[in-house]
């Protein structure tokens, strides 16, 4: 005898006579049924309450697809894992990737200073330029102009020793 199922309509299945399957299709029995709900309900509990239990299926369902699209977009929103770094020039604190913990400048300061200083130093030698700098000139604010009347002089004393 041809009947549908009662978990979704749109499945029929030839019943055989078999108790459990009286409802449900096999396919639907085993795999909501016994893999998803025979823990938590008793076989006539789970028909009894199938309207239910099936809204709270479909939610958990949603939540599912709605946890892996926020996966999805959480790069985009700026919401994925920053370390905050200090910025060698400005002292502001500046959100990085952790791949990226090596920046010393926020991107106004990687414009202003670390631009203009790359075309005359490396990397390392503006870190260590700025660091003395700093120290010398205290909290004060500063230009690039200074930066570089300093670097000049800090530069000429070096190679005087
Ligand atoms: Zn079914
Ligand atoms: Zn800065």
């Amino acid at each position: 005898m041809t009947r549908k199922c009662l978990w979704d309509e749109s499945h029929t299945y030839e019943s055989n006579g078999g108790e459990d399957y009286r409802h449900l299709c096999p396919a639907c029995y085993f795999n909501i049924y016994k893999n998803l709900y025979s823990d938590k309900y008793q076989w006539h509990d789970f028909l009894k309450n199938i309207e239910t239990i099936k809204i709270e299926h479909k939610i958990n369902e949603l939540k599912k697809e709605l946890a892996l699209y926020e996966q999805k977009l959480k790069p985009l929103n700026g919401n994925s894992k920053t370390v905050e770094v200090e910025c060698l020039f400005c002292g502001e604190a500046f959100k990085v990737d952790p791949k990226e913990t090596w920046r010393y400048a926020c991107n106004d300061c990687f414009k202003t200073f670390v631009v203009p200083l790359r075309q005359l130093y490396d990397q390392k030698t503006i870190r260590t330029l700025i660091s003395a700098f700093k120290e010398d000139h205290g909290g004060e604010y500063f230009e690039l102009e200074d930066v570089l009347k300093f670097a000049k002089e800090y530069f000429n004393n070096k190679t005087d020793d």
